[in-house]
This record gives C-alpha cells, sequence and structure tokens, in this order.
C-alpha cells in the first residue's frame, strides 16, 4: 500500500476556515487594530488560496475531471445560497440582483468563493493545457492584472489604459477576486505541486514563508498607508507564500481526515449565519457587550457557535456502508480508462469503441464500469438483454445502448421507452418486432458462419425486406466471428471468409441504396488478431477488462491491465493438530498443525467449487496460500501457515493484485478448466464493487 494520504492538507483546511472566521469577525479589532489588520487582512488571505490549491492539486492528480468536481461544487453552492436566501430577502435583495450575484459574486458575502471556484476550474483546465509554464504564466499575468484591481487599485488604477480596463470589469463584478483574475492561478500551482511533492526542501520551503509573510506585511501596510487598496485579497506576495505553504503541507503525510474536510466547509459556510445569530442571541440575552461589542468575545462566540452547528451537522450525515464488506469487487478505475484508451487507439483513427457491459461487466459491475468509461468519452454500449440494457439507462447511462440477444418483441414499447437499439436476430424476428407497431431502432445482425443469431449475410432478398419494414430504423449491421481466437490456417482462412462476406453484404446493402448505419465486425479477438476489419467500430469485451479469455498467443499484443480484483476477509484463524480434519465432508485433514482460515466468501459469490479440488489458492499479506477441504456457499478455508501473523480482519485476495504477487483472473479459471469470460461473468452480485480512483492500491 503506497496510498499518498493528506493529514496535513486536511487538518489546515481547518485552520484555513477559522481563518476566514477572523476575517469576518476581527477579533482584535477592540484591542489592537494593527495586529487586527494584520490577522485579518494579511495572514488570514493565505486560507481561500489555500483552498483552490488543494482543489486544483487534487484535480490534477484525478486527471482534470471537471464533471463530478463541478456538480458537487454547483450542488454545496445551491444549497448554501438557498440558506442565505432568507437574510438576502431581509436585506431587500430584488430578483435581478440575486441572480447576477449568484452567477458572478456570490449571493452572500463568503459566497463568492463558489462562483469562483466554478468559473476558475474551468478556465485553469484551458489553461492547463497551454503546458504548465506557459499556463502558469498567463494564470500569472491575470492574477497581476487582478492585483491592479485589488490591494495595488489606487496606484494601478492611476494608468491611463488600466482605468479604462478597469472600470469595464467592475461594471460587471464587485472584485477581481474572482474565476478569471485569482482562482486559475492558484489551481494551477497546486496542480503543479502533483509529482513534485518533494521538490522544495522543508527549510527553504519554512524561510520562503517567513520571507514572504514578512514581504507581505510590509506590502500591505505601505499600501494601506497610502490608501491604494480597492479590496485587500491579493498581494504581489501572495503566491509566493502560498507555494512555500503547500510545500510543507505535502511533506507531512499519515492519516486521512476526512472529518476535517467536511467540518472545514460547513464552518466556512455556516459561519456568517452563526454572525447574525450571535447578534440576535445576544441582543435578547442582554449580553450584546460581551458577545458583540467585545471583539473577542464575538469571534470566539461566532466560532464557537458555528463549531456546535457543524458539529451537528456532521452527525446528522448518513453513516456510508463500507465497501470494505466481507467480500468485494475492487475497480481500479484508471486502469478501465487506460485499457479503453488502447483499444480505440487499437482499432485505429474513425473506428469508435463499443463497450461491451452484459452481464454486469463481466462480472465488474456495470454501472461503475459505465460511469467510469462515460468520463473517459465512450459514448457506445452493448448489452445482452434488455433488463440490462433498461438497468443501465435506469442507472443514468447516456449514449447508444445496444442489446445483442434476443428481445421479445412484445417488449418493444419497453425497448422504444427506454432508447434501447436492439438487434434482429433473423427475418422472423425483425418481422415481430415491426408488427408491434412501435417506431425502433434496430441493427442487423447478420450470420457470416457462426450461426447462432442472424440473418445469413448472403440472403439478399430477407435484407431488402428489413429495410422495407415499417417502424424499424436500422441504425447498424454487425457480425460476429466464431474462431478469431485461433491462428491456425484453416481458423484463419474461415475468418476471412466470415470477414469477406460480411463485407460482400454491407457493400451490397450500399449499392442497393439502403444505408448501412454503423458497421461492425470485431471483439475482443478480432482486435487481437484481425484489426484490418475494424469498420466504424469495435466491440470489446474481455479486452477492455484487461484479460484474456485463455492462454493462447494472439498476433498482436496490447498494453491492456487488469481491472479487476476480489478480495474477502478472514473472519477467523485456527489451528489443527496434525490429524484433525475440518470442513464438509471432513475432506481437509492436516498432515502437520496447521494455521487454518476460514474466509468471507463462498461459491455463492462466484468463486467455483472446483478451484479448491484444483490445487487453487489465495493470496494473504501478499504470499500463496492453498485453499483446503471443501468450499461452501458463503465462506472457504485456506490453509495460512505460511503467514505466521495471519488475523482475523485481513484482506485476502481471490483474483487481482496483492503487493508484488498476483493472481490473474485468466489463471483462476484455467484452474477451474473454463474460460476467464466465464469466470469474470458468474460473480455475484453479493460482492460490493469499490472503485478505485487512482489506482490506490498499487
Ligand atoms: C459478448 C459479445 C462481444 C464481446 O466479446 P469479447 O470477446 O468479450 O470482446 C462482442 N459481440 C457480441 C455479439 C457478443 O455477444
Amino acid at each position: 500500500m503506497t496510498a499518498r494520504k493528506f493529514p496535513a492538507l486536511d487538518a489546515f483546511r481547518l485552520a484555513a476556515a477559522v481563518l476566514v472566521v477572523t476575517i469576518h469577525t476581527s477579533p482584535l479589532g477592540g484591542f489592537a487594530p494593527l495586529a487586527d489588520l494584520w490577522l485579518t487582512r494579511v495572514l488570514a488571505r493565505v486560507a481561500v488560496p489555500f483552498f483552490l490549491m488543494v482543489s486544483g492539486y487534487f484535480l490534477a492528480r484525478g486527471g482534470w475531471r471537471l464533471g463530478a468536481f463541478c456538480r458537487r461544487t454547483a450542488l454545496v453552492y445551491l444549497a448554501a445560497a438557498a440558506l442565505y436566501l432568507p437574510l438576502n430577502l431581509y436585506a431587500g435583495m430584488g430578483p435581478a440582483r440575486w441572480l447576477r450575484a449568484l452567477v458572478w459574486d456570490g449571493t452572500f458575502y463568503h459566497l463568492w468563493y463558489f462562483p469562483a471556484l466554478l468559473w476558475g476550474v474551468p478556465a485553469a483546465r484551458a489553461l492547463a493545457r497551454l503546458g504548465p509554464r506557459a499556463g502558469l504564466a498567463v494564470a500569472g499575468a491575470l492574477y497581476l492584472f487582478g492585483l491592479g484591481g485589488d490591494s495595488w487599485f489606487g496606484l494601478a488604477d492611476r494608468l491611463g489604459p488600466l482605468h479604462a480596463a478597469y472600470a469595464a470589469v467592475f461594471r460587471l463584478v464587485e472584485y477581481t477576486r474572482n474565476g478569471l483574475f485569482y482562482a486559475p492561478l492558484f489551481l494551477l500551482l497546486g496542480a503543479a505541486a502533483v509529482g513534485k511533492e518533494t521538490r522544495i526542501p522543508p527549510r527553504a520551503a519554512a524561510a520562503g514563508l517567513a520571507l514572504g509573510l514578512a514581504a507581505m506585511t510590509a506590502e500591505a501596510f505601505w499600501l494601506h498607508a497610502l490608501g491604494a487598496p480597492r479590496h485587500d485579497s491579493m498581494y504581489l506576495f501572495l503566491p509566493l507564500c502560498m507555494v512555500c505553504l503547500f510545500a510543507l503541507l505535502l511533506r507531512a503525510n499519515g492519516g486521512r481526515l476526512r472529518a476535517a474536510r467536511d467540518a472545514s466547509l460547513l464552518l466556512y459556510l455556516l459561519h456568517p449565519g452563526c454572525i447574525v445569530a450571535v447578534r440576535g442571541l445576544a441582543r435578547a440575552a442582554g449580553l450584546w457587550d460581551l458577545l458583540v461589542a467585545n471583539s473577542l468575545g464575538h469571534f470566539a462566540a461566532v466560532l464557537a457557535l458555528s463549531a456546535l452547528a457543524a458539529a451537528a451537522l456532521l452527525r446528522l450525515r448518513p453513516l456510508r456502508r463500507d465497501p470494505h464488506a466481507r467480500a468485494w469487487r475492487e475497480l481500479d478505475a484508471a486502469a478501465l480508462r487506460h485499457n479503453a484508451q488502447v483499444l480505440r487507439q487499437a482499432a485505429g483513427p474513425g473506428c469508435a469503441l463499443m463497450a461491451v457491459v452484459k452481464a454486469d461487466a463481466y462480472g465488474h459491475g456495470a454501472r461503475q464500469v459505465c460511469r467510469i468509461l462515460q468520463r473517459a468519452g465512450v459514448r457506445d454500449y452493448a448489452v445482452a438483454c434488455l433488463a440490462e440494457g433498461v438497468a443501465l439507462r435506469r442507472a443514468g447511462v447516456r449514449g447508444r445502448i445496444l442489446v445483442l440477444g434476443w428481445t421479445d418483441p412484445a417488449q418493444a414499447p419497453l425497448l422504444a421507452r427506454w432508447r434501447l437499439t436492439q438487434a434482429v436476430a433473423g427475418l422472423e424476428h425483425g418481422r415481430a418486432l415491426a408488427a408491434q407497431g412501435v417506431p425502433l431502432q434496430v441493427q442487423l445482425a447478420l450470420d457470416t458462419g457462426m450461426h447462432r443469431l442472424g440473418v445469413p449475410a448472403g440472403d439478399r432478398a430477407a435484407l431488402a425486406e428489413l429495410y422495407a419494414l415499417p417502424g424499424l430504423r436500422v441504425t447498424g449491421v454487425f457480425s460476429h466471428l466464431c474462431v478469431s481466437d485461433s491462428l491456425a490456417p484453416a481458423d484463419a482462412a474461415y475468418t476471412r471468409r466470415q470477414a469477406e462476406s460480411f463485407a460482400a453484404a454491407v457493400a451490397w446493402l450500399r449499392q442497393n441504396g439502403y444505408d448501412p448505419g454503423r458497421v461492425h465486425l470485431l471483439a475482443s479477438y478480432g482486435i487481437w488478431n484481425w484489426p484490418g476489419y475494424a469498420f466504424d467500430c469495435v466491440r470489446a469485451g474481455i479486452a477492455l477488462y484487461g484479460v484474456r479469455s485463455t492462454a493462447a498467443p494472439t498476433r498482436r499484443t496490447l498494453d491492456l491491465r487488469p481491472v479487476l480484483a476480489v478480495r474477502a476477509r478472514v473472519a477467523l484463524v485456527r489451528t489443527l493438530a496434525p490429524g484433525e480434519s475440518a470442513g464438509y465432508g471432513l475432506a481437509f485433514t492436516a498432515a502437520r498443525p496447521t494455521r487454518l482460515a476460514v474466509l468471507a466468501i463462498g461459491y455463492a459469490d462466484g468463486i467455483p467449487r472446483c478451484l479448491a479440488e484444483n490445487g487453487g489458492h489465495v493470496l494473504l499479506h501478499g504470499v500463496a496460500c492453498p485453499l483446503a477441504g471443501r468450499p461452501c456457499m458463503d465462506q472457504l478455508l485456506a490453509d495460512v501457515t505460511a503467514v505466521p501473523d495471519a488475523a482475523a480482519g485481513d484482506v485476502v485476495t481471490l483474483i487481482g493484485r496483492d503487493g508484488a504477487a498476483a493472481l490473474p483472473a485468466e489463471q483462476v479459471a484455467a484452474q477451474c478448466g473454463t474460460i476467464a469470460n466465464e469466470l469474470l461473468a458468474r460473480l455475484g452480485a453479493r460482492l460490493p464493487v469499490l472503485v478505485l480512483k487512482n489506482a490506490e492500491n498499487h
């Protein structure tokens, strides 16, 4: 396990949230105005850039997938805007101003951060595409312009051309501290730290931070003395402070503080409301002097109330189901994206990738697989049956979904309702589908020699009739190869004849004015062995999951990575004396003192019974441990004598990597006398799916 964790980052979020509270309560204002100016207008100005850098850092680490991030941010923003709506109404804010504020400056004074983030993240993404240096340079230039509209305003605005520019900007927004002039630089500085976490030595970072803060202090006091600031969020030396602070925080590792993350967000969101509440409470309780007029008392009261409110909300949060149940399927999202990319490239330019996600995505969890692929830009999916297609639509899968197998024509309304494309299994099937009187999208399956589903490719009359059927719109034509996995000369010749007969049928359609739509022939072994027959798209099943059906050689090797691991927990470990037996039929007898682990997974989860009989094993702490005795429906036994410290709660791997060791699906399948496809497809729905976002486990 080499997962990087970020306790210092997470912990500093809390500190940053408290700094934001100081900005809005001026704790030292009543005692030491200069100290307060420094605390709230200088030091506390690191808080928001810090939040931006954290966002940039994790966005870049996750490959800049903006969709989910922006959706989540928008949701939090809308919820917060709704929370503060009563205060907006109380202050007499009209709908037009409210909407304008929603888009640009935030509907309440602290909420400016959210529009800044929602504009800034796409802007930073666009700049990142220019390359790391150019992107930072442009973001830096934008920051300088923003600086001139912020704490340097009194100086910058005197320059003629800038005056006009700032006037134009301030007609639209209140501050230059926004999604274009402020957020992109810090987002990109966060992103720039990815992979270079240890580049800046801690001493240099600490010195840089001290120096930066001193310079920023001098800058701020000088500007204030000049009366230059229009606002005071941005300083020339702020980026230097941030780079050093971030480098220091990235150094410290140890454990994740999820609660600190959520608590800091809540503190940030709730404290302005608490300021209002403290005033109300203080007035009602006659404690105005202590809780409002006294700046320190005010700060303490606001912080305490905000913390209480945040803690109460955190407790209300539903407990998340632990995906590390007794046993689970683990998806490596990065491997899946990588495979999709490799297969697209292998298919060649202009050829799309159709992800075959039948049988719960070969046991990987179709919903999760489709969610990942959808973000990777895959638009074509294939399932085996109507129910699988409907389940995907219900789970929010967009794009085209082709039902490869037979569907009862009476179900035509469901096909139409869920916008599923049905494969026509034969002439009769096509006629019956058309007879339902429901407009349907279909693809024609052509039989080119497999003799499974499909209209005989040479039966031109049947093809013509299918095209003429009312209500059926043909959007594609495909066929399936049956010996594409074999390179034996006779099989290769058969595959060639299939491909030629398919190509001839497609050519005939075109010549006779029938639009074949999307033309496709190849499944995984076709991609490996027959890339010349790629047509408009390829249907990848087993290859997409980074697995081969068998050990048979292929013409091409593609850099595909296994996506799935199956893991289970050790329920308990017991010691058997020599001669003692265990399990159903007492099938296992200890030949020597034996440590026997009971694993919380069984054949009902899809682990074949025959695996134990054929010398199958599991990995525990990276060590191969043989299965022992007869598998049960919900439990397996394993001889873990080789792992002296094996204990209840440990994780065993049945398929996948564990440290340096691996149990490939191909090997397990071979031990069970089957192909990997069958082993995977039978993995039970009782195993929850856990998606590893960045392959944290390897
Ligand atoms: C299952 C299936 C595929 C996918 O096959 P793989 O060998 O797993 O890539 C492609 N086409 C059809 C018609 C299928 O039934």
